[in-house]
């Protein structure tokens, strides 16, 4: 715990002074143009390999960065995506997934959810990963199979965000991007999910 305390302390006497009027504006509203839908897991970063500031991504986090399958049912995910688009008006709505994913490991091997009983109904959101899986790609290694699988769940995902309400009237209307993409722990690069070429490209090529 004291490395949160000793953090928060240089956050306030080293960071927050030299940005007071930015904060002073973020205060009363924000208006983030983007919404980012990843994993929980602690090595992804968002702002950090984004270069973004507060105020500048509306993020919503869940083990296996899933969408639930739009529906009757009222999630936490489905929700924080309704209010960003039609509420905060987001342009773009991005689906990171990323390497060496635990949600997908578990998906993998069952095994490890035997005593996860809400972890393993959760889980089930990503089966439809199966019908995605990409191609093997040597430059991930050992864990070729596995990031196949992770980059098939950033697609089944990013169809079911396509099918969220909220987001398919917003880009019929053209007021909505959807991107999907997968984000490489190792190297810090991300991949864009290509819909033409149903492939993944590197973002910056
Ligand atoms: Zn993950």
């Amino acid at each position: 715990m004291q490395q949160l305390i000793e953090g928060h302390r240089r956050f306030l006497s080293e960071v927050f002074p030299g940005r007071r009027s930015h904060f002073h504006l973020l205060a009363e509203s924000q208006a983030p143009e983007f919404l980012f839908i990843t994993c929980s897991d602690s090595r992804i970063v968002p702002d950090m390999i984004l270069g973004t500031e507060p105020g500048d991504l509306f993020i919503t986090r869940n083990a296996g960065n899933v969408v639930p399958v739009a529906g009757n049912d009222v999630d936490g995910v489905t929700a924080t995506i309704e209010y960003a688009v039609e509420v905060l008006k987001v342009k773009h709505a991005i689906l990171c997934g990323h390497s060496d994913c635990g949600a997908m490991k578990a998906e993998l091997d069952r095994r490890a959810l035997q005593n996860l009983p809400k972890a393993r109904r959760w889980l089930e959101h990503v089966e439809a990963a199966y019908s995605h899986r990409q191609p093997l790609n040597p430059a991930d290694g050992d864990g070729a199979e596995l990031a196949a699988l992770i980059r098939g769940n950033v697609v089944a995902q990013m169809l079911n965000l396509r099918a969220e309400p909220s987001v398919a009237r917003a880009v019929v209307e053209g007021r909505l991007s959807v991107h999907g993409w997968y984000y490489d722990i190792l190297t810090g690069r991300i991949e864009r999910y290509d819909e033409q070429e149903r492939r993944f490209l590197p973002l910056i090529a």
